[in-house]
């Protein structure tokens, strides 16, 4: 039974991405970052904002953007809201928080996750970063029961009207300094909901990465993560 074990151990080899160190494989049918090819009449194309694509085919193509496609660079989580909104296809990359907040957080992080009106998906992926592959405890990062043992929130969902309230009390029960994140379309801009009189964003609460994606692929939001903490080699 132990010789079973140590067997299938040695043949599975190590399953854990190399990322952030080494080169990161993707699926084929994975859809980054969108590309928009240089426009006729570059003064007069609105700019497109990253934090609302859905990363749906119906989306690539000619638009009122410019021509869209998909490029395979999964690096898109950003500091800023506006660092979402390109109109070169270029979005500006999270930065790292300052050195107080790096020093508490940098090896350890805690976060708690809040479900406001999510379809499932994003909380599909951001499970996923616990797994074999990602990993994301290696990085000292841990998602805990409450917010009272928590760093900071991960916000999922289009924050709808009957979920403010608990998000806010969320947010106030975690202790200062804390951190927030925003996973997905719809936490970002209300997703495929966008419109809908029953967002409740923007809810007012401060916002240190905002992770674009429908849902975000685990790396993706990984990388984020990483940049937010001055955790990426080389940055
Ligand atoms: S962003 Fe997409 S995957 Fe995430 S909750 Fe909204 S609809 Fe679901």
């Amino acid at each position: 039974m132990t010789f079973d074990f140590l067997r299938t151990r040695l043949r599975q080899g190590t399953r854990t991405s190399p990322y952030p160190r080494g080169a990161v494989e993707l699926p084929e049918r994975f859809r980054g970052l969108p590309v928009i090819q240089p426009a006729d009449t570059p003064n007069g194309r609105p700019p497109l904002d990253v934090g609302a694509c859905l990363f749906s085919p119906e989306e690539a193509g000619p638009g009122p953007a410019g021509t869209v496609s998909f490029s395979r660079d999964h690096r898109m989580a950003s500091s800023t809201r506006e660092g979402l909104v390109t109109s070169t296809g270029e979005v500006e990359l999270a930065h790292a928080l300052d050195a107080e907040m790096r020093r508490l957080f940098g090896r350890s992080l805690r976060l708690r996750s809040v479900v406001a009106g999510s379809c499932g998906g994003c909380e599909a992926e951001l499970a996923a970063l616990g797994n074999v592959v990602f990993d994301l405890a290696r990085f000292g990062v841990q998602f805990v029961a409450s917010p009272r043992h928590a760093d900071g929130l991960v916000i999922t969902g289009t924050v709808n009207r009957n979920m403010l309230d608990a998000l806010r009390m969320t947010w106030e029960a975690t202790p200062a300094p804390r951190i927030v994140i925003a996973v997905g379309a719809c936490a970002l801009a209300g997703g495929p909901f966008r419109g809908s009189p029953e967002i409740g964003l923007p809810s007012g609460i401060p916002v240190d990465l905002f992770v674009p994606g429908c849902p975000p692929h685990p790396l993706t939001i990984l990388d984020g993560l990483l940049r937010l903490l001055g955790r990426l080699p080389g940055e």
